[in-house]
């Protein structure tokens, strides 16, 4: 049975109640499986969430989450007791550390809106939002572009939005209701089921399967490190405040 994504439609939900589906060994390691979780998996360049799974019969320290063909693997290990396949159990997500990912993801949507903004024409690519060196890329040449203007042309941009303070909610969509909304719509998301989309104060769609702030100003402070072509990509380096 696949895993129900609870931080699909919620990601400022940090807890559930869940069911096991599995207990397994892996390299020394607990794996545990549920039917449903709070816990983000590492993808989309965000990395994974740890916490705790507890039921009166034990406590399971996360310590590290992959999805892998619709089940999330809580990988880890007991501090006490066990679990049993049926049992109930209560998750909790660690809060620092996904307010940190999710600060720094929905910075790196800050550049796809000054970018967007900036008509650039440079198209979405892959993101790495990671505390160590995020950035964002982008299909592109900057050829003779002034760098520096650019740097702070998208700096002021994304730290207009964050004083405005817009509010982050999901939506999920239609591929043609996408298009309407977002500026850009990746040719890998299926037609036929409605899809992910994370909207930024309304206006600006981002199709977008990560966990984000709730409202922009939670990034605090935004700059841009460094810009620079990665052929054939262009790679935005940017940074939040206090990270
Ligand atoms: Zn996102």
């Amino acid at each position: 049975m696949e895993t129900t994504l609870l931080y699909l439609e919620d990601f400022s939900r940090l807890t559930c109640e869940a069911t096991v589906q599995s207990i397994a060994r892996e390299n020394e390691k607990g794996v545990v499986a549920l039917d449903a979780t709070v816990f983000y998996p590492q993808g989309g360049g965000q990395p994974y969430d740890t916490g705790m799974i507890e039921s009166p019969a034990g406590k399971f320290l996360v310590e590290e989450v992959r999805w892998t063909d619709g089940i999330v693997r809580h990988i880890g290990h007991f501090e006490h007791g066990a679990f049993a396949a049926g049992e109930n159990v209560s998750c909790r997500v660690d809060a620092q550390r996904r307010m940190l990912h999710s600060r720094i993801h929905s910075a790196g949507h800050l550049v796809d809106f000054a970018v967007a903004q900036l008509a650039l024409g440079w198209t979405p690519g892959k993101g790495y939002h990671f505390p160590q060196g995020p950035y964002v890329e982008y299909g592109g040449m900057l050829g003779d572009a002034d760098r520096e203007k650019l740097k702070q042309d998208i700096e002021r941009i994304g730290s207009e939005i964050i004083r405005q303070g817009k509010e982050v909610s999901v939506r999920f969509m239609s591929k043609e209701d996408m298009r309407a909304l977002c500026r850009f719509v990746p040719e890998n998301i299926p037609d036929n089921k409605p899809g992910r989309v994370v909207v930024f104060g309304n206006t600006f769609g981002v199709p977008c399967g990560g966990t984000h702030v709730t409202n922009l100003s939670e990034i605090r402070g935004f700059s841009i490190r460094k810009i620079k072509q990665e052929s054939p990509n262009i790679r935005v380096g940017y940074d939040i405040a206090g990270s």
